[in-house]
C-alpha cells in the first residue's frame, strides 16, 4: 500500500495543480477581460487650483469621510504649459479638452491662434452627449475650453456665443451677464431656446425632471455663483445629480465635466476657510458621482486639478505637531504636479506620472475604442 500510496498522493497533487492554474488563468482572462471594457460614460472632475495638501485638508477638515479615498488609482500629472513653466487654467484646460500644450490664456486654440478640435465635438460626431458644470461663469477658462475657440480666455462675450452655437447639451453655473447683458445687444438666451434649449437663470428645479427631450441650460448668478461661506448651498452636487438624470438617458453615453472653480480662488485670496469650505464641497459632489458610477457600472470617474494655487500646505502651529496650521507660500499658481484619481472601467490607464494633455488622450481613445478589443 505504501507504494501505490505515495505515487496516488502525487497525481493527486499534481491534478490539483493544474486544476488550479486552470482556474487561476480563467480568474485572469475575466478580469483582463473586465479592465478592457470600454466605458460608455465618462465624468471629469476639475479642481480647479487643487493640490495634494487642498485633497489633503478633506481628511482633516471634513465631517465624514474623504470621497477621495474611494478611489483604486492615483497618479500625478504635470502641468506646465507650452509658454510657461506655470500655467494657468485656460491652458491646463485645453489640454484636457483638446490634447495640446498652448499658452497661458488660451482657449482651444494652439500657439500660432488656430482652433484646434475639443472631445466635445469629436465625441458629438459619435452621438456621445455632453455637459459642463462649474461655480463660475460657464464661460469662465475651465469650461469654456471645452466648447471654443478664443485666443485671449477674457473674451468672455465671445466665449457666451460659442456656447450658442456648440454641441454642449447640458450647462450649469454662472455668468448670465455674458448672454443677455451685451455690447452687441444680442439675446443669447433667446438664441439659446431657439437651439432647444430649456433655460432658466433662477434656480435649478426641484424633483426629478421627466421632459429630456429639451437640452438644459442654468445660468444662476450674473458671473461666479456665491461661495459656499456666501451661501451656495449644494449648487454642484445638485446640478451633477441633474446632469447625471439628463445625460445618462442617451444610449451612446455620455461625457460629464464638473469643475470646483471656486478651490482656485481660495488659494488666490490666501484664505483658508475658503479654500477647504470650496474643496469639501467638491469631495460632496465627488460622493454623488461615485455613487451613480457604483451603480451604472459603465462610467468611468476622472478627478483631476489643473494646476496648484497657493503654494497651499498644512504645516504645524509653533512647533505643536497636534495642530495644523494651513499656509500659503504664493497668491498666485504654483508648479507642483497635481493628483488625478480614476476609478471605473479602465481607471488603471491613469496611473502614473505623465503630461496633463494624456488625460485628453486617454478620454478620448476609451471613447473611441472599439467594444470587441
Ligand atoms: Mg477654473
Ligand atoms: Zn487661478
Amino acid at each position: 500500500m505504501k507504494f501505490c500510496f505515495k505515487p496516488f498522493l502525487f497525481l493527486i497533487c499534481c491534478m490539483g495543480f493544474v486544476a488550479s492554474c486552470n482556474t487561476k488563468k480563467e480568474v485572469t482572462l475575466v478580469a483582463e477581460k473586465n479592465s478592457i471594457t470600454k466605458p460608455k460614460n465618462i465624468i471629469l472632475l476639475v479642481g480647479d487650483g487643487m493640490g495634494l495638501s487642498q485633497v489633503s485638508a478633506s481628511q482633516f477638515y471634513k465631517d465624514s469621510k474623504s470621497n477621495f479615498e474611494r478611489f483604486p488609482i492615483i497618479g500625478l500629472i504635470k502641468t506646465s504649459s507650452a509658454s510657461e513653466l506655470i500655467t494657468d487654467s485656460a491652458s491646463s484646460a485645453t489640454a484636457f479638452a483638446s490634447g495640446i500644450k498652448t499658452y497661458n490664456g488660451a482657449l482651444g486654440v494652439n500657439l500660432d491662434t488656430t482652433s484646434v478640435k475639443t472631445i466635445v465635438e469629436e465625441i458629438s460626431e459619435i452621438g456621445i452627449s455632453t455637459g459642463i458644470i462649474s461655480t463660475s461663469s460657464i464661460t469662465h477658462a475651465t469650461p469654456a475650453a471645452f466648447y471654443t475657440h478664443t485666443k485671449k480666455r477674457s473674451m468672455a462675450e465671445d466665449i457666451a456665443s460659442q456656447l450658442v452655437t456648440s454641441e454642449i447639451d447640458f450647462f450649469a453655473g454662472g455668468g448670465s451677464d455674458y448672454f443677455t447683458n451685451r455690447k452687441d445687444n444680442r439675446d443669447l438666451i433667446l438664441e439659446l431656446e431657439e437651439k432647444n434649449f430649456i433655460m432658466n437663470l433662477n434656480s435649478l428645479p426641484t424633483g426629478i425632471t421627466t421632459d429630456f427631450s429639451k437640452k438644459q441650460g442654468y445660468l444662476l448668478a450674473p458671473k461666479g455663483l456665491p461661495k459656499i461661506l456666501e451661501g451656495r448651498g449644494n449648487f454642484l452636487s445638485d446640478a451633477t445629480t441633474l446632469a447625471l438624470n439628463y445625460l445618462s438617458t442617451n444610449e451612446n453615453g455620455f461625457f460629464l465635466m464638473i469643475e470646483g472653480a471656486q478651490i482656485d480662488w481660495g488659494g488666490h485670496d490666501n484664505d483658508a476657510d475658503y479654500l477647504i469650505s470650496e474643496l469639501i464641497d467638491f469631495d460632496n459632489t465627488i460622493g454623488v458621482v461615485l455613487d451613480f458610477a457604483e451603480s451604472n457600472k459603465e462610467t468611468l470617474v476622472i478627478v483631476t486639478a489643473d494646476h496648484e494655487t497657493g503654494g497651499f500646505t498644512l504645516g504645524q502651529e509653533n512647533g505643536d505637531y497636534n495642530k495644523i496650521k494651513p499656509v500659503f507660500s504664493t497668491t498666485g499658481h504654483s508648479a507642483t504636479m497635481v493628483p488625478v484619481f480614476a476609478s471605473g472601467p479602465n481607471a488603471r490607464l491613469f496611473g502614473g506620472i505623465y503630461e496633463n494633455t494624456a488625460i485628453y488622450d486617454k478620454m478620448k481613445s476609451l471613447f473611441f475604442k472599439n467594444n470587441e478589443n
